[in-house]
């Protein structure tokens, strides 16, 4: 492992979405944040973050950019990567409500539904549980259009499900298989840095 204060060159999917707030939340740890478009750009990437955005349009883009396979390789390489709300999609092995033909980089051995939590919220402002991201005070949760994992894999951790309302069941929101991370919701479009912290651990873990 690396010393925690080395600055990890770190790549964000730039193709669209919250690319911007998950470079800002880099650079203020740290960390060497550069932004993705084609696969060229993942060489030495120590780490790799997939945005919020619009799955759909991603994965398409992903593909016209010819970016797709590389992703895919990277993904599947050891390397830490992370997906927030349609990242989480992306990583995905099997996804619900998807458009017809929706591919998925995957890794994650877990079922994701699409716009899950529906319309009452679109978007959210709530709080989970910190767990494994650290602190006492609740973590800040933004949810947009946001989907929930529906079921994991043996291999796959919870780390913070989130509740609706008092009558919903909880739900899977924030979820680890070995080197990669997800979450429904979007800590980038918040001050709060644990999870990219957390990420970071994990990239100085992982890197090869
Ligand atoms: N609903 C979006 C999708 O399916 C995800 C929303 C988001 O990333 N905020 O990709």
């Amino acid at each position: 492992m690396l010393m925690a204060n080395q600055k990890f060159r770190v790549g964000v999917l730039g193709l669209q979405g919250s690319v911007i707030e998950h470079i800002q939340a880099l650079h203020e740890l740290g960390a060497t944040p550069v932004e993705v478009k084609l696969s060229k750009h993942l060489e030495d990437l120590d780490g790799l973050i997939i945005p919020g955005g619009e799955s759909t349009t991603m994965y398409k883009l992903a593909h016209a950019f010819d970016v797709f396979e590389a992703l895919k390789t990277f993904v599947h390489s050891g390397r830490a990567v992370y997906g927030s709300c349609a990242g989480m999609i992306m990583l995905a092995d099997h996804i619900l409500d998807g458009i017809e033909g929706q591919e998925t980089l995957g890794g994650l051995d877990v079922t994701v539904r699409r716009n899950a939590f529906g319309r009452q919220v679109d978007s959210a402002a709530s709080h989970v549980n910190p767990g494994e991201f650290g602190g006492d005070t609740p973590l800040p949760a933004v949810f947009i259009r946001a989907p929930w994992v529906e079921s994991v894999g043996s291999k796959v951790q919870v780390l913070a499900t989130w509740q609706q309302t008092p009558e919903s069941s909880p739900r899977a929101v924030a979820v680890r298989q070995g080197s990669l991370l997800a979450t429904s919701f979007h800590p980038e479009v918040t001050s709060d840095r644990r999870v990219h912290r957390y990420f970071l651990d994990m990239v100085a873990d992982y890197v090869q």
